[in-house]
């Protein structure tokens, strides 16, 4: 039977970590670190996601700014918001929550923001840092699920690590830091002849395909470690992951949830590495 990896209690223990952190920085009477988010336009899913990054910043008591834009906003409009904020020596973080609208070119928005700010981790020299091994900003999914693997106590040195999906926000940077930590790493993906037999060898799997069920329990090498981060939504409407729970949990040694597995997490990672940009450009 596998033992659930409690995502949301791991996201709990992060953002106290980070509370702590803030709490010390106000008690030394240091400027609070400041997070900006822009949202343009009304896509639902990400005004919800915009408002639990606004709540957990007001629970680590780090200051958050919200931007809301219309969204028929221009691509100039919003590069001068970002420039703006990248000039503001008070502001530590800049989000542009994803998707924008299709008048914006989304590669320029992510380049326009500066790097230092940079707490999705997105900006190309944050990418080329990460696979070069610099200290740089990890994007959030990604430093999450290594905090979830890291909780169940399994080292991953050695062990054959497989990752479903390739995209630059999940698949590709959570391959590069399972392969820092000397695991030995399988990128599948849609081409992939045979996923079963691949994902069979994973001591450790990672799936990040947005197909819900996708991996099921036969599948799965028993003992694994098996995190979901899929987000899909079945036919009831219901929120669900890329691996199918009922079949994979009795096989999995650990496994994460969905909800309550990864997303906490991602959410919880933002405040840290909101925190570790205002540290960086504090020189603390
Ligand atoms: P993308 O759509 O950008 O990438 C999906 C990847 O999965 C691609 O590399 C694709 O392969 C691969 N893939 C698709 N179908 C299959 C298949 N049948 N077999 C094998 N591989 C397949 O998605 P994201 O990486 O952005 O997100 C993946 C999932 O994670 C989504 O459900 C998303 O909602 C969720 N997510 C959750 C987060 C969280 O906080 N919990 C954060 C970010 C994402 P190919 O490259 O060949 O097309």
């Amino acid at each position: 039977m596998g033992k659930i990896i409690d995502g949301k209690a791991m996201s709990t223990l992060v953002k106290d970590e980070v509370r702590a952190e803030v709490e010390a920085i106000r008690a030394a009477g240091g400027r609070i670190p400041c997070l900006c988010v822009i949202i343009v336009g009304e896509n639902p899913a990400s005004q919800v996601y915009v408002r639990n990054k606004v709540k957990a910043a007001a629970y680590t008591g780090i200051e958050s700014r919200l931007i809301e834009l219309p969204a028929d906003t221009t691509e100039e409009t919003l590069l001068g918001h970002i420039r703006a904020l990248n000039a503001d020596p008070a502001v530590d973080g800049v989000l542009v929550q994803l998707p924008l609208p299709e008048q914006i070119d989304q590669e320029k928005v992510l380049d326009a923001i500066d790097p230092a700010k940079d707490v999705d981790g997105f900006h190309p020299s944050n990418v080329a840092g990460l696979w070069i091994g610099k200290d740089c900003t990890v994007p959030c999914t990604p430093a999450g699920i290594l905090r979830l693997i890291d909780s169940t106590g399994v080292a991953l040195k050695g062990k054959q690590a497989v990752v479903v999906g390739r995209s630059n926000i999940v698949g590709k940077p959570v391959a590069k830091l399972l392969l820092d930590r000397h695991a030995t790493v399988t990128i599948a993906h849609s081409r992939t002849a045979d996923l079963g037999a691949v994902t069979r060898q994973a001591d450790v799997l990672v799936v990040a395909a947005g197909r819900a069920g996708l991996v099921t329990g036969d599948m799965v090498k028993p003992g694994a470690v098996v995190i979901d981060v899929g987000m899909n939504r079945n036919a009831d409407g219901k929120l669900c992951g890329d691996v199918d729970f009922a079949s994979a949990e009795p096989v999995a040694a650990w496994i994460t949830p969905v909800p309550g597995g990864v997303g906490p997490m991602t959410i919880a990672m933002l405040m840290q590495n909101t925190l570790r940009c205002y540290r960086r450009r504090a020189g603390r």
